[in-house]
């Protein structure tokens, strides 16, 4: 049996015993799905996203109170002018309050998602706190007592009208809801979305507009949340601001942390769980304490505390690994069509590809580079050194678009860079790694790698929810596999990238470098870590590069790596370029012998080439 022969096990249990279920049960079961796909939309945004977000209860009001006001207010009946049948009323109120929230979504995210560390939860507490008392507020929303009278749906003629007739539905959105995020987090937008998390830098430099995205995932995450508003009403049949405060909000985000926020069915696990805990809290306690009030609210904190102490991750993982022990490895189904991607037509050999024209970086009173000039052409491999605190990582940072030069200009093919991001950069053909290597710990190398190639495949949301991007996901894995494979480590491709030692986790980026299908290609520190017999692998992998007519730009300190590499190397001593040439002329200048024996922490020149 598999994972997913188990999970329609499930399914198909749930749905043949519903009928003979007792109402009480049905009713939680339905409530379990409405907060599981909440949850869900939380485990996309701050699990998978990395966008912590205490709000989400605000959503939930929109999409409830969106089709509580167009089923029963006259205003909304005039403004359909009478046309509209009464059953299909929940359906306007549906498009309605997705509408709405989109909109809220948006704009909300637009200005808050900027926010990074702690600001952006405190931003989410804040609008979700303001748009609760709203609801509270508005006359025409009934204030405080809400609105009553809330019809049943109708589909094909059938009322809705229990939870016993409404929660099957519920349960079929979540489930759907579930397989279009599943399919979403499988696909190049999936990776994009991923990489938001290990910081803006390295998603941009593989050309994802974070900002674009981080308002999507939360667009997406405020729509779950308004759905399961909208089946909210219907089930419950009235609408009052009480359940969508500033708690159930947290409880939101407890429930997607528990569960296990990285993972879609940890949304389920975690809903189900602090439900039924809840649950049985709040009618065990009294009794056990023979007292009445709100102790449930305290042992569930105590509770939380417990959880989040023992299981870091969430309680999902756990249970996969458990239950994996059982199950047999979901069969890989190889992809029945493969797209072609976009590639480029490479420079020539010796064609202009980088040019640094007198770059100078302050930071503050400290000239971090001073008016450095260098240029980087097709085929060649041209270095970077100098001792540390030299400004090495610093004109990288000019070169490649993370940060603007305070005067001077770096042009890549022939067009001017200035204030353009990395991801304009990436477009036109420069692939980078990092010092720090910056990988997805706990996805595979393949997914990685793929994630290079991001800019080079074009299928958007909609199409990779509804798994119509399959020709391009397989062109896009396919040609992962083949740079890891070049690269030397495809006996790793499957291995979660955490795995491997810190010096070919280098090579697992140069690899998603090349995916990306670079013309100029900047190296920080490759060799670093590597062992001699891989050092001599990444110099002939660099070697056979360069015969290709890639450009590479290497800062690295070993020598001997350097020397034996390099067509050109230029010297940065205290942000300025005191000496430029081949190997052997940098070798034997003055200044070079100077800087590199006169006091610095770095290794001495006196390495034989
Ligand atoms: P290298 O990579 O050659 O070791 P860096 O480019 O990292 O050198 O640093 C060059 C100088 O600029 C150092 O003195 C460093 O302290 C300073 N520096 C680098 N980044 C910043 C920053 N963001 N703010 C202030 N100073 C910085
Ligand atoms: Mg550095």
């Amino acid at each position: 049996m598999t994972r997913r022969h188990l999970t329609l096990l499930c399914i198909a249990a749930l749905a043949l015993s519903w009928p003979w279920l007792p109402e009480f049960t049905v009713t939680l079961f339905s409530y379990i799905a409405l907060y599981s796909l909440v949850a869900a939309g939380l485990v996309m945004l701050t699990g998978v996203g990395g966008m912590t977000s205490f709000g989400q209860a605000a959503f939930v009001a929109v999409g409830a109170y969106a089709t509580a006001w167009v089923c029963t207010s006259p205003t909304a009946a005039a403004a359909l002018g009478g046309v509209v049948p009464a059953p299909l009323l929940p359906w306007v109120g549906l498009l309605f309050g997705l509408l709405l929230t989109f909109l809220v979504a948006w704009g909300l995210g637009a200005i808050t998602l900027k926010l990074s560390g702690h600001y952006l939860p405190l931003c989410t507490i804040a609008w979700g706190l303001s748009l609760y008392f709203l609801f509270g507020n508005l006359e025409f929303l009934g204030g405080q007592t809400g609105i009553t009278g809330v019809p049943a749906l109708t589909v094909f003629g059938v009322s809705l009208a229990s939870p016993r007739a409404l929660g099957p539905l519920i349960w079929a959105v979540l489930l759907l809801a579930l397989w279009a995020l599943h399919n979403l987090l499988d696909s190049r937008e999936g990776r994009a979305v991923r990489a938001l998390k290990s910081g803006r830098v390295m998603a941009e430099s593989m050309g994802v507009d974070t900002a674009r995205y981080r308002v999507k995932v939360f667009v997406l995450a405020a729509l779950l949340a308004a759905l399961s508003g909208w089946l909210y009403a219907h089930l419950q049949r009235f609408v009052n601001p009480t359940p969508f405060n500033i708690n159930i909000g947290i409880e939101y985000l407890f429930m997607a942390v528990v569960g296990g926020s990285g993972h879609l069915w940890g949304a389920v696990l975690g809903a189900t769980l602090i439900t039924l805990v809840k649950e049985q809290l709040q009618d065990l306690l009294p009794k056990l304490l023979g007292a009445s009030g709100n102790f449930e609210v305290i042992v569930f904190g105590l509770l939380m505390l417990f959880v989040l102490q023992r299981f870091a991750e969430g309680l999902w993982p756990t249970l996969a690994r458990v239950s994996g022990r059982f199950l047999k490895p979901q069969p890989v189904k190889p992809a029945k069509a493969i797209a072609a991607l976009d590639a480029r037509t490479l420079p020539a050999a010796g064609e202009l590809l980088l040019e640094a024209d007198r770059v100078t970086k302050r930071f503050g009173g400290l000239v971090a580079n001073n008016a450095v000039a260098m240029t980087l052409k097709a085929g060649e491999v041209h270095a970077l050194i100098g001792p540390n605190g030299a400004g090495k990582s610093t004109f990288f940072n000019m070169i490649s678009g993370v940060d603007d030069p305070t005067e001077g200009e770096v042009r890549l093919l022939g067009a001017a860079m200035t204030g353009k991001p990395s991801r304009d950069f990436a477009a036109r053909g420069l692939g980078r790694t990092f010092q720090h290597v910056r990988l997805l710990g706990n996805r595979s190398v393949l997914e990685n790698v793929a994630l290079g190639a991001h800019r080079r495949g074009h299928r958007g949301w909609i199409a990779s929810m509804l798994r119509l991007d399959r020709a391009e996901e397989a062109a896009l894995l396919a040609e992962a596999r083949r740079q890891i494979e070049r690269c030397g480590l495809g006996a790793h491709a499957d291995a979660p990238a955490a795995s491997l030692a810190l010096g070919q986790q280098r090579v697992v980026e140069i690899a998603r470098a090349l995916a990306g299908q670079p013309a100029a290609l900047l190296l920080d520190e490759p060799a670093a870590g590597l062992r001699h017999l891989e050092k001599q692998a990444l110099a002939e992998l660099l070697s056979q590069l360069r015969a290709e007519g890639l450009g590479i730009l290497v800062v690295e300190h070993d020598m001997e790596f350097v020397m034996n590499l390099a067509d050109r190397i230029t010297v940065l001593e205290f942000g300025a370029v005191i000496a430029e040439g081949t190997p052997a002329q940098v070798q034997s200048n003055p200044r070079v012998l100077d800087a590199y024996l006169g006091g610095s922490d770095e290794e001495p020149m006196a390495v034989t080439a």
